[in-house]
């Protein structure tokens, strides 16, 4: 029987927004609406959608940075749903969030070697303990000793997230978040911190959500992927399905948008129109119609798409490609 390490379970976290101008009305930002998703240990899940789907809001919510609504989370076989502050410190250091910007989580004011070695004071280490675990994980990171006593202004974008990965490793955490670790980063040094996280998973036997706003950025280090429309998931699958025969045609429109070197070799395109809509008011139906190129069905416009099962571990959430009445059966709703 499987034990994943993580398994989340119809989520849903919404925001209330007031209307901020003369009778404009407040409403529900609908962030994340109905999440069902599962970590193996030691596997990395890619999290892929435009910016504004939820992707933050649900790595945020299955670290208990923010509160759910609705649904549960389970870690390392405890349910943590409602877990208050005090219950989750234990599990706080086993669960680690990597950001954007490491800026937002270096104080300008302490050296590297402190902020790496904030979180070891509160578990407990002597001075000389501290120092040895924030070389050994700078050494880690390819950073030298010497720059522990050095501020975060004296790094470039790439060392910083190094520093920001020692910073979440030194606690020896067994499941790591990354929200778009790379996306700030010059190209050539987004493959040098993609080749670190890919050397660290293997030596470390991490378990990682790694979330990013296209896909070529996940190709390389996520063993299954999941793609995330306004608040929900369209398709799951492992890498090399999804890159082979992905079945949703917000994936194409996603894999369509992976920079090659020679465009006229790809077939299929799909370029989508229009912007995202706003999850305060989501289209009804399947949330993608208005600017789905193969939404030909009533049902469409009126129901919302259950994932439904397309192949082994590959499920899809389309009326058109994925019809709940074809014989592969439905698994969720
Ligand atoms: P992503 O990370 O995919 O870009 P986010 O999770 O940051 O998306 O945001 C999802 C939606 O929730 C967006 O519409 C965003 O504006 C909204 N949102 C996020 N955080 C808040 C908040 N604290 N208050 C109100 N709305 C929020
Ligand atoms: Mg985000």
């Amino acid at each position: 029987m499987s034990d994943p390490l993580l398994e989340v379970t119809d989520l849903v976290k919404t925001y209330a927004v007031s209307g901020g101008g003369f009778r404009s009305k407040g409403g529900l930002v609908r962030a994340v609406d109905g999440v069902s998703l599962t970590i193996e240990r030691g596997e990395t899940l890619g999290l892929v959608g435009e910016s504004g789907c939820g992707k933050s809001t649900l790595g945020r919510a299955i670290l208990r940075l923010e509160d759910p609504d609705r649904g549960t989370i389970r870690f390392d076989g405890q349910d943590i749903t409602n877990l208050s502050t005090k219950e989750m410190r234990p599990l706080r250091a086993k669960m680690q969030l990597i950001f954007q910007d490491p800026f937002s989580s270096l104080d300008p004011r302490t050296t590297v070697g402190g902020s790496i070695a904030e979180g070891l004071r509160v578990q407990g280490l002597d001075p000389d303990q501290r120092a040895k675990r924030v070389n050994e994980m700078l050494e880690l990171v390819g950073l030298e000793s010497y720059h522990a006593r050095r501020f975060p202004h004296e790094f470039s974008g790439g060392q910083r997230q190094r520093v920001g990965i020692a910073r979440a490793l030194a606690v020896n955490p067994s499941f790591l978040v990354l929200d778009e670790p790379v996306s700030a980063l010059d190209v050539s040094i987004q493959s040098q911190i993609l080749n670190l996280l890919k050397d660290l998973q293997v030596e470390l036997g991490l378990t990682m959500l790694f979330i990013a706003h296209n896909l070529g950025v996940v190709e390389h280090l996520c063993d299954r992927i999941s793609v995330m429309y306004l608040g929900r998931i369209a398709e799951t699958s492992s890498r090399n399905d999804l890159f082979d025969s992905c079945v949703h045609p917000y994936t194409q429109a996603l894999m369509s948008a992976i920079p090659v070197l020679d465009p006229t070799r790809r077939k299929d395109r799909v370029i989508l129109e229009g912007d995202v809509p706003s999850p305060l008011n989501p289209p009804s139906g399947c949330r993608f119609h208005p600017r789905c190129p193969v939404a030909n069905t009533t049902s469409c416009v009126s129901e919302q798409p259950p994932l439904v099962s397309v192949g082994s571990a590959h499920e899809a959430a389309c009326h058109v490609r994925a019809p709940k009445e074809a014989d592969w059966g439905r698994v969720r709703t």
